[in-house]
């Protein structure tokens, strides 16, 4: 599955290798993140390099709905109800220097952008409250929302019973905006290496990544990651991954104007296309929704048709052009994690938890990022930092903490006791399937991806929990903490550094 925003994109090839190589600042992940932090350290004067697993915007910054926001669904309203009020305006704030850093940076780099209303709203009746909530959140952050009754909403051909909705928000094409922050790292003296997985982070005896090429030394390490790939602090305990799906649209009509989501499930997000936004004369929809907690699923393919035929029932004739996938991690806290990390003698920053609305948190982290890493002054950096960096664990952080390790602790255990109930031999799989069994008790897994099956350890090698198979994907997903393998065990994603085990 391909996202329509790399569809028929070059992408951006990195420099040699240079193992040893010391830098200022090495940055882990060439996502909005990384990139950001990376552009924004580089034009200060830093020595940057930046290295990535795949491609640039190889996972979410890739293949997300290229909306931001300061609405954000019912963010607002969520975190209003466990943290005070002087947080939420703190976040919006953060969002807002985010989004403004973002877009002054595609007006300098020429990447066009569209702005629209956005609007959360309700599908049936039963989505009001929520809708008034979000409202309410919202105005108490200093946004000037509005509330629309059904009759007030603009013409729309699919079920609302009212919204809240703000003006001037942004439409953008996340690829385009990553690789032009990827040449801006080039042209600023920074370093891009694609292809090259790393391994492991150390403060001591100094800062240095490693990977299976060779070690990279640096005075500071960023890891943007999505969620972080080494345990310390445990953050993989602290977020959740979920993952959601997208499909792009060619309509006989005209499109939309604005941007939509709905409060009330299933959650549909709807955002238009238009060549300002996205890749010339190709689709005027995308379509998303349908998230679920990575390797939760009974049908991630099914999640992906149901999105397909709710778009053909409302936008008769449309005619689908790319379906993708991808997954965020959303912190327990509900306020994204950017710091240093535990035990990194404050050389190894990260930052995580964004729950889908990385397009702004994503270069707010960069902000705080760079202010920490260039030594800016407390006293010098902007109110919402501080806010955000000295807020404290509220119980519901740890009650919902908890109810997630439990539920962490009920997948692993049913992995591992649904893995014995089917010894191998197995039949082999039909094409784009795959099944778990056990040999010698251990959990294997065996698909059929490409006329090829395989059979490799079941067992994710972060923290042992059984893979469950994504069959939208075609791979091998963890319900425990969000790691994902391709069929033949290469990881892609999440905390698991390591490969799965082949079976000899
Ligand atoms: C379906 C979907 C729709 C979304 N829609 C929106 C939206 O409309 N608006 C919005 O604001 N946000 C949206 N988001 C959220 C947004 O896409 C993310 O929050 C954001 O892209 C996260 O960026 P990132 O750089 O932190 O992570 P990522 O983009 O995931 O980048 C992490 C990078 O780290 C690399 N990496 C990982 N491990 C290693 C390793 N060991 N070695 C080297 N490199 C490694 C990866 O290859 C990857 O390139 C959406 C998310 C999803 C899933």
């Amino acid at each position: 599955m391909t996202a329509l925003w790399k569809a028929a994109r070059p992408t951006p090839t990195g420099s040699p290798f240079d193992a040893g190589a010391r830098h200022d600042v090495v940055v882990v992940g060439a996502g909005l993140t990384g990139l950001s932090t990376a552009v924004m350290l580089a034009r200060r004067g830093l020595d940057v390099a930046v290295i990535d697993a795949g491609d640039v915007a190889e996972l979410a910054t890739g293949a997300n709905t290229g909306k931001i926001s300061l609405l954000q669904g019912q963010r607002l309203a969520a975190i209003r109800r466990e943290h005070s009020a002087a947080l939420v305006r703190a976040y919006v704030d953060a969002n807002r220097a985010g989004m403004d850093w973002l877009t002054a940076f595609a007006d300098s780099a020429g990447v066009g952008y569209t702005r629209r209303t956005d609007l959360s709203y309700a599908q049936s009746i039963g989505g009001m409250d929520a809708v008034r909530a979000q409202h309410e959140a919202a105005q108490e952050a200093g946004l000037a929302t509005r509330m629309l009754t059904a009759a007030e909403l603009p013409m729309v051909p699919f079920p609302a019973h009212g919204a809240v909705a703000l003006d001037d928000q942004v439409t953008i094409d996340p690829m385009l905006v990553a690789q032009s922050l990827a040449a801006a790292l080039l042209e600023a003296g920074g370093t891009l290496h694609t292809g090259i997985r790393v391994t492991g982070a150390h403060a001591l005896p100094e800062p240095r990544v490693d990977t299976a090429a060779g070690p990279l030394f640096a005075r500071h390490i960023v890891l943007a990651t999505g969620t972080p790939i080494i345990d310390r602090g445990l953050y993989f305990a602290k977020v959740r991954g979920t993952r959601s799906y997208c499909v792009s649209f060619r309509l006989p009509g005209d499109a939309l104007d604005q941007t939509f989501i709905s409060l009330d499930g299933p959650t549909r997000s709807i955002r238009p296309v238009s060549e300002s936004d996205g890749p010339a004369g190709s689709a005027q929809l995308v379509v998303g929704g349908n998230g679920h907690p990575v390797g939760r699923s009974e049908g991630e393919r099914a999640a992906i048709d149901d999105l397909v035929s709710w778009t053909r029932q409302h936008f008769p004739g449309a005619e689908e052009t790319h379906r993708w996938s991808a997954q965020d991690y959303e912190s327990h806290n509900l306020v994204p994690f950017v710091g240093a990390l535990p035990r990194g003698l404050g050389r190894i920053r990260f930052a995580t938890g964004y729950a889908k609305w990385g397009l702004s948190n994503a270069p707010a982290a960069a902000l705080r990022l760079t202010a920490e890493i260039t030594g800016t002054p407390r006293s010098a950096r902007p109110k919402w930092m501080t806010t955000i960096g000295t807020r404290l664990t509220v119980p519901s952080d740890i009650g919902r903490g908890a109810a997630e390790g439990a539920r962490v602790a009920v997948e692993l255990a049913d992995g591992w006791a649904e893995a014995e109930g089917r010894a191998v031999p197995v039949d082999r799989p039909r094409e784009g399937e795959g099944t778990i069994a056990h040999r010698a008790g251990r959990p294997v897994a065996i698909s059929t991806v490409g006329g090829v099956t395989r059979g490799i350890s079941a067992v994710c090698t972060h923290l042992g929990g059984v893979l469950d198979w994504n069959d939208a994907e075609c791979t091998w997903d963890c319900p425990l903490h969000a790691s994902r393998f391709a069929p033949d065990g290469t990881r892609i994603e999440g905390p698991a550094l390591r490969d799965l085990k082949k079976l000899r």
